[in-house]
């Protein structure tokens, strides 16, 4: 029996089930994938807002100020890329320096600290290459970029360490009741958690599974955004994050460099079909693309790498939902999580601690031993340091990915532990081989190679990303 079942292995579990391994108790994360961040933690803005954005007195604004204050102390202490940057809010015309003008306002009653606004002289000496149109901005220091599959990954690893367990590949299919604790059914029956309580940090899922426990008491729906990723020959054409007027539809797409040092640009924002839509349109991408090229005109859009559309959590409530649900005692919503979800995170873990206490859960520190440090990548090592690692394991010495620089040994240890790779993409969203220039054409095959061979499974059982999108469909022989 675990005394804390945390249902979704997104930033928002990550964060919460890392919280919760402070403490002395027996806590486990059910994730339906087989991978973390495998929902709106992997498609994204990767921003930390600074917290200007979010209506004063909501849940939201609270929590992505404090959220943003956490990250340096977070960053370090789990590993994972983190800068605080900077962000501006571009103003074209009379009505946008009026929009920054109440931006700022709100930052400042939000708790914001250091926001200005700039006219278009400063501005310019900022961002040499902003559009010719911007005739000022609000200028945001605190904000910050992250690399959000990181964080995930760095959190549960730590967690785990601690004693977290993970539990991958395990879809809630019905959660039960008794008088003192939930029954939770993984795969329609194929196996059972007990749990005295229940987190519900399932994404856009979160009403699903609060329809499972009691009643449902709010619905998701699912809002599309889509992005450009662009080589990092275009990710110095700005240092901020660059924004424009926000709308009704969301913040508006954005210009930003990104913690690898590519160049990302979007979201539009629009209702996807439903909650696996995750397809990318010619419309959006054009839409993303003309509004990006009012902020920054030389933007070389022939140097896309990817395009990608991620879902973000709408409820019909207005704010986060974080509260213990109001129809199963026990059970605390995480739900509608939508953007600044990322930002908040961390706050929204501390806060979700704050929840199940109240319901009666003791919560006593655990005895840590002290964690093990957090290892210095090898791409980040000096040279020295590098010729001694190659010299302990010459798979150091093997260059797999040419664009980023990752080694053998960098994709072999990222295979093992309780949150190994199990695919293509897990594999990337640890150590990056195929996040470069030619998007895993070169080392693709290479690293499928070590998939196979590590694991000790056929080429062919070697997966793209979730489960079902294997790369190959079997043995030559087989195929002519
Ligand atoms: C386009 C877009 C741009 C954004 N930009 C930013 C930004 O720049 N900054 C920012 O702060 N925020 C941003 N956000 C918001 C942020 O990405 C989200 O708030 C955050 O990722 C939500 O995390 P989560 O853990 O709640 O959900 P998710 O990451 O979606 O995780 C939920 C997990 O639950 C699992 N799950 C669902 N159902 C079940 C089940 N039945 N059983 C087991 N597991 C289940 C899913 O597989 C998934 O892994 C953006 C969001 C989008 C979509």
């Amino acid at each position: 029996m675990y005394d804390i079942a945390v249902i979704g292995a997104g930033i928002v579990g990550a964060c919460t089930v890392y919280e919760l391994s402070r403490l002395d108790l027996a806590v486990c994360l059910i994730e339906k994938e087989n991978d973390a961040a495998a929902g709106a933690t992997k498609a994204n803005s990767a921003l930390v807002h600074a917290g200007f954005d979010p209506e004063e007195g909501t849940l939201m604004a609270r929590l992505n100020v404090e959220g943003c204050s956490m990250f340096e102390e977070l960053s370090k202490e789990a590993g994972f890329p983190f800068k605080r940057n900077g962000a501006l809010v571009l103003a074209f015309s009379d009505d946008d320096k009026k929009t920054i003008g109440m931006l700022y306002d709100r930052g400042i009653a939000n708790g914001v600290k250091g926001l200005r606004v700039i006219d278009s002289q400063e501005l310019k000496r900022l961002e040499p290459n902003v559009g010719s149109q911007a005739a000022g901005a609000l200028l945001a220091p605190s904000a910050g970029i992250v690399g959000p599959w990181e964080m995930c990954m760095a959190l549960l690893g730590k967690a785990a360490d601690r004693g977290v367990s993970l539990r991958f590949r395990n879809k809630v299919t019905g959660i039960r009741k008794t008088s003192d604790f939930f029954e939770i059914e993984i795969n329609g029956g194929e196996s059972r958690v007990q749990a005295k309580r229940i987190v519900n940090a399932a994404g856009i899922h979160a009403d699903e599974i609060m329809e499972m426990a009691g009643e449902k008491e709010f619905t998701i729906l699912p809002r599309k955004g889509q992005y450009y990723v662009l080589d990092k020959s275009q990710g110095k054409l700005v240092s901020h994050t660059l924004f424009q007027c926000p709308s009704d539809k969301g913040k508006g797409v954005m210009v930003t460099p990104t913690v690898h040092g590519n160049l990302l640009v979007g979201p539009d924002s629009g209702m996807a079909e439903d909650k696996e839509d995750r397809a990318t349109s010619r419309e959006g991408l054009l839409i993303v693309k003309e509004s990006a090229l009012r902020s920054v005109g030389s933007i070389d859009f022939r140097d896309t790498i990817r395009n990608y559309a991620g879902l973000r959590a709408y409820s019909d409530r207005k704010d986060f939902i974080i509260e213990e649900a109001g129809s199963v005692k026990g059970l605390v919503n995480l739900a509608g999580i939508k953007s600044p979800g990322l930002t908040a995170a961390p706050a929204i873990a501390r806060e979700a601690v704050r929840l199940l206490e109240a319901t009666g859960m003791h919560m006593a520190p655990r005895q840590m031993e002290t964690d093990p440090e957090v290892r210095v990548k090898f791409g980040e090592m000096s040279d020295e340091e590098k010729q001694s690692v190659i010299k302990g394991n010459p798979a150091y010495g093997r260059v797999i990915c040419r664009c980023e620089g990752i080694t053998e040994g960098e994709v072999i240890e990222s295979l093992g532990g309780p949150l190994g790779a199990v695919s293509l993409d897990g594999v990337k969203r640890r150590v990056r081989p195929g996040s470069g220039r030619c998007q895993g054409g070169f080392c693709g095959p290479k690293v499928l190679e070590i998939i196979s061979r590590e694991l000790k499974i056929e080429p062919w059982e070697v997966q793209l990303d979730l489960d079902g999108s294997h790369v190959l469909e079997g043995e030559q022989d087989d195929v002519l």
